[in-house]
């Protein structure tokens, strides 16, 4: 992965641990748009392996029998169904003036495969128009990408590798001659696309006026390019926390604005980070231009695929969390750790439909 990457995760998983599997309480949620009610499918695993609620479901028993291919027909996976109740009620009590959404972009608000083919992310798909500085870029990518993920090197280590990685690649697409046409035209060819049901949750969330910010060590003038032309609007209730480009008259790269954000560091001091960096509202999301107000949301969803994902809550001292991760890959491996981290994982690509219902929930006025 280019600047944007991820860390590994790999751990294993039990399959006995996938036996008791309950079905979840979550509301119904009639999606915009659809002609039929969903009901997500997440569930149960209590911390000591044995169900907590009802019976299981036919469903169920199959998956429990179904060997490695069983993770295939999960929609969804939930540790500890107690415990996301209660983190739910207090959240719903406290109402939607408290809450807010902080949003992972790649592989979280976008597809993991997009027709077949590996979606790809922000910084990946930026084709600069310039042969020699995409092969100069491809090349930091060789050189960073294992570094990245080796096991062996320490944090403090690895993190300046990152920030070294992240700014010699902003200083390519500078040197480059990096020009707005060049991203529009890269995100016009690009194999990306959002879940379905990203829009609906969005919409969903404006109407309850919860701010989503959207934290990515990507770039945002990519991001925010990908929302043009792929969802045609913006929401006056999301905002885009990531690199941001600094153009000149003629549309061409000069420089970037505020604190590099790359893989190691978007996780710390998010929100002290967005503030500088975003200055200028003329983008085309966003009208949380008062992260006081941010700060003081102190429920919130958190949307990520990777485990560091968590991290993006660091910046808020936040009173409940009810985290959701998007397993993409490497799932038999993964779950386990996945299954730990977040309070709901998604499996298989999931669309944004489960997420809208625990929103939904989330923002209930029913006690
Ligand atoms: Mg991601």
């Amino acid at each position: 992965m280019r600047p944007g990457g991820l860390l590994a995760i790999a751990s294993t998983i039990s399959s006995t641990a996938l036996s008791q599997s309950p079905l979840p309480t979550f509301v119904r949620f009639r999606a915009p748009h659809r002609n039929h009610s969903i009901f997500s499918h997440a569930f149960n695993h209590t911390a000591s392996g044995r169900s907590s609620g009802p019976s299981c479901s036919l469903q169920n028993r199959r998956i429990f029998f179904g060997g490695s291919n069983a993770l295939m027909s999960l929609e969804a996976v939930v540790r500890n169904r107690e415990s996301l109740e209660k983190k739910s009620a207090a959240i719903r009590s406290a109402g939607p003036s408290k809450l807010q959404v902080i949003a992972d972009f790649d592989g979280t608000l976008t597809k993991y495969t997009v027709d077949g083919r590996r979606g790809q992310t922000s910084h990946g798909l930026l084709q600069q128009g310039n042969a020699e500085y995409d092969a100069k870029r491809q090349a930091l990518y060789d050189y960073y990408h294992p570094l990245e993920y080796s096991p062996t090197i320490p944090l403090e280590e690895k993190t300046k590798l990152m920030e070294e990685w992240w700014e010699k690649t902003h200083g390519l697409l500078v040197e480059g001659g990096l020009t707005f046409d060049a991203i529009k035209k890269s995100v016009a060819d690009a194999t990306i696309a959002f879940r379905d049901g990203v829009v609906e949750l969005f919409e969903f969330l404006e109407e309850k006026d919860v701010p989503v910010l959207i934290f990515s060590a990507g770039l945002a003038d990519i991001i925010e390019e990908v929302f043009r032309q792929k969802l045609h609007r913006s929401f006056k209730n999301i905002k885009v926390v990531s690199n941001r480009m600094v153009f000149d008259d003629n549309d061409r790269l000069i420089s970037f604005k505020g604190k590099t954000i790359h893989v190691l560091n978007k996780n710390e001091h998010a929100l002290d980070m967005a503030a500088p960096v975003h200055d200028n509202l003329g983008d085309p999301n966003g009208s949380v231009n008062d992260y006081s107000l941010v700060k003081n949301r102190t429920n919130v969803l958190l949307l990520g695929d990777h485990i560091g994902d968590l991290g993006m809550s660091d910046g808020v001292e936040y009173e409940n969390r009810i985290s959701v991760g998007f397993l993409n890959g490497n799932t038999e491996e993964s779950i386990g750790s996945y299954r730990e981290a977040f309070d709901v994982v998604y499996l298989n690509d999931a669309s944004m439909w489960g997420v809208i219902e625990l929103a939904s929930q989330l923002c209930s006025s029913d006690q």
